[in-house]
């Protein structure tokens, strides 16, 4: 049977298809979280638990096994983070939407651009650091994949060669690139000529960049702007709740007076919101965003 033909009569056949795929690539990426940053080989030991056992097989599976294992550890009991499971099941729901919402070529560089962004968001919330391999890596991947695929940037260019339609979505991507770090960079320099303090790091300026190389110079805007929005309107609330316990117990100890604020303060990483803002473009907000900022050149031009 034609698989064209089964995906137009049994289309969430594959949408199961590739949450299955996105729960083992979320646990493939579970590990490369985990490893990477500390230069640690992803193939070599095997998975083991925090007690030095193996882990079985069967106590591997993606997503399934922490639900049947109740977040506990075969061998020894231990607690294993719900966050594997989350990471898993993050993956596998973005996976199956970014699959049924789009042409299988965009869905296909959709999950590329998906691992990449989850793997930096984690990264980033573990050590407060982007690594280079994975958001120049990751920009490059970007604006190789738009040349292969001009539907990325929403070129449909038929009655001409193939060529013309790779050079224009590279040229996308280029500018995706540039808009976006050139736009951090003088945010960032800003914030800290204002602020005298460091508000992001040089790696968001690159993990900017490689959002805009997927998503076009409309999606590198959209995951500042969405970004820095959905990022303040969640960590103001935890920010006024954790100060509020905070002088409660400074009150009770002396001791944490002593403490320095900017140091608790300067604890955000800014990766995790660009990265959240780029799939919310990628998936959600594509259409809206780019119809919006159509509408305001339109003014100019
Ligand atoms: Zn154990």
């Amino acid at each position: 049977m034609d698989i064209a033909l089964i995906n137009e009569n049994y289309p969430w056949i594959f949408t199961a298809v590739f949450f299955l795929l996105g729960a083992c690539v979320g646990s493939f990426l579970n590990v490369c979280i985990l490893r990477l940053p500390k230069g640690e080989s992803i193939i070599s030991p095997p998975s083991h638990c925090a007690c030095g056992k193996p882990i079985k097989f069967y106590d591997n599976i993606p997503i399934l096994s922490w639900l049947l294992l109740r977040g506990k550890a075969r061998c020894c009991g231990r607690r294993i983070s719900p966050r594997y499971f989350a990471v898993e099941l993050l993956t596998a729901a973005l996976f199956a939407f970014a699959w049924a919402s789009n042409a299988p070529q965009t869905a296909a560089a959709g999950m590329v651009f998906i691992s990449i962004m989850i793997f930096c968001a984690f990264v980033d919330i573990d050590t407060m650091m982007l690594p280079d391999f994975a958001t120049i890596g990751g920009t490059a991947t970007g604006a190789i994949l738009s040349a292969m695929l001009p539907e990325l940037h929403d070129i449909h260019l038929e009655e001409y060669p193939f060529a013309v339609s790779a050079v224009a979505s590279l040229i996308c991507s280029c500018a995706g690139i540039l808009v976006g770090s050139g736009m951090l960079y003088w945010i960032r320099l800003l914030g800290q000529t204002v602020f005298r303090r460091e508000a992001m790091g040089e790696g968001d300026v690159i993990l900017i960049g490689c959002i805009g190389a997927f998503c076009g110079w409309q999606g590198a805007l959209f995951a500042i702007f969405g970004g820095s929005l959905i990022g303040s309107l969640i960590m103001i609330p935890i920010f006024a709740i954790t100060r509020l316990l905070k002088t409660d117990k400074a009150k009770k100890s002396k001791l944490a007076e002593s403490e320095n604020p900017e140091e608790i303060e300067g604890a955000i990483p800014f990766g995790p919101w660009l990265a959240l803002g780029g799939i919310l473009y990628f998936l959600f907000f594509r259409e809206i965003t780019d119809s919006y900022f159509q509408n305001f050149t339109a003014i100019f031009f």
